[in-house]
């Protein structure tokens, strides 16, 4: 049954021989600016190409500042740190998320509190997070206040799963409303637009990730971006050590964290910013095709939502129930084709079994029926 499907994949990606998920396509200066780099000497923490990405990377998303860090989960933790969230302090964010999201909250010693996804744009729901507040929280001295366990709910993190957007200027408004910081987990959402707006920069806070299954990656590398000059200045400041500028003296005026890109991961990423663009367009055209084969079958095929512009960054697709999910996903990965189901949902995890949880029957139903499929640029 699901033979045809493979069929399909390998004949969509001709060239290679197991399909995997997602692969990195080093076709423009990768090389070019490696290099330069190397024979500058400056390949570690300060660098031309460090300033260089930053400026550029701003521009791209539309953000006015724009801080490299070593990887997508520093800059999430880096967020978290800037917005003020400490020990004690719970942030909203969606079950269906890959760890690092909820790593980066309980760095900060913080507890997350799961709230549901839509089931359009696999991100976290409005009237969710909505229900939630109004049944859990109330608002006092400025603070949003769990009526349970009494302590401030002082941020929300919802995700762009898979590079789709959720519905985020709504997510937006029930956060100011409710004295919430926004940030968002963009990691896997550059090149997506909601209303014409890159993702990652309506919040106070964005963090994108770089990592080698992205859609541009730098190795390993993250990035923050605000449109808030105090913010940017502090991430610069706590992700170097927390180093006071001077010649030659070592003083540092709080504790930071080494979380800097090395320049040589940020050569590697200008060359690959530079590429975005195709990248983009390939994607789009392969999802064209995904969206047009799985048409008129059983699976549904996940669209870009409503106002939205997706990267297409993980193709995925909605099989019909648990037990032909697994069919799949053996028939798939025995045949050549990799494919993936999403995430376990966080709040079955060992470390956050007793976190707080709206209603998840959106994230438990996707649970069972999602999976990604093969999704690189094509060559
Ligand atoms: C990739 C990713 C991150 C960050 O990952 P790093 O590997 O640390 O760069 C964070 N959140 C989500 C949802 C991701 O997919």
């Amino acid at each position: 049954m699901y033979a045809k499907i493979v069929k399909f994949i390998q004949d969509t990606f001709v060239a290679q021989k197991f399909i995997s998920l997602h692969e990195p396509r080093f076709i423009g200066n990768e090389k070019k600016y490696l290099n330069d780099c190397i024979d500058s000497t400056f390949v570690s923490s300060v660098g031309a190409y460090v300033d260089r990405f930053e400026k550029e990377f701003a521009l791209h998303v539309g953000s006015k500042y724009a801080i490299a860090t070593v990887n997508g989960t520093a800059a999430l933790h880096v967020s978290l740190v800037l917005m003020g969230v400490g020990e004690s302090d719970e942030v909203i964010t969606q079950p269906l998320t890959f760890i690092a999201t909820c790593n980066a909250i309980t760095y900060c010693g913080a507890k997350p509190i799961f709230v549901d996804v839509d089931r359009d744009t696999l991100g976290l729901s409005p009237e969710a997070l909505r229900t939630f507040l109004n049944e859990n929280a109330h608002i006092k001295d400025n603070q949003c206040i769990n009526k349970i366990t009494k302590k401030v709910i002082k941020a929300c993190v919802p995700m762009h799963t898979f590079g789709h957007p959720c519905r985020i200027d709504e997510i937006k408004a029930i956060c100011d409303e409710w004295h919430i910081a926004l940030i968002e987990d963009a990691a896997e959402s550059l090149g997506s637009y909601y209303k014409g707006r890159h993702t990652g920069t309506f919040g106070r806070v964005g963090a994108f990730s770089f990592n080698g299954n992205k859609i541009i990656t730098s190795g390993g590398g993250g990035v923050v971006v605000t449109d808030d000059e105090v913010l940017a200045k502090k991430a610069k400041h706590i992700t170097t050590t927390a180093k006071v500028p001077h010649k030659w003296l070592f003083v540092h005026d709080e504790i930071g964290y080494n979380y800097r890109l090395p320049n040589l991961n940020a050569a590697l990423l200008v060359a690959q910013l530079e590429q975005l663009n195709n990248f983009l367009e390939n994607k789009r055209d392969l999802a064209k095709r995904y969206e047009a084969f799985f048409k008129d079958s059983k699976i549904s095929y996940v669209k870009e939502p409503k106002d939205s512009k997706s990267n297409y960054w993980l193709n995925a697709i909605i099989l019909e129930n648990k037990e032909q999910r697994d069919i799949f996903l053996e028939y798939t990965n025995s045949n050549g084709v990799m494919s993936r189901p999403i995430w376990t949902l966080m709040n079955k995890l060992e470390m956050f079994k007793a976190c707080q949880c709206g209603d998840l029957s959106n994230a438990s139903w996707l649970e069972e029926r999602v999976v990604n499929i093969p999704s690189s640029v094509r060559i």
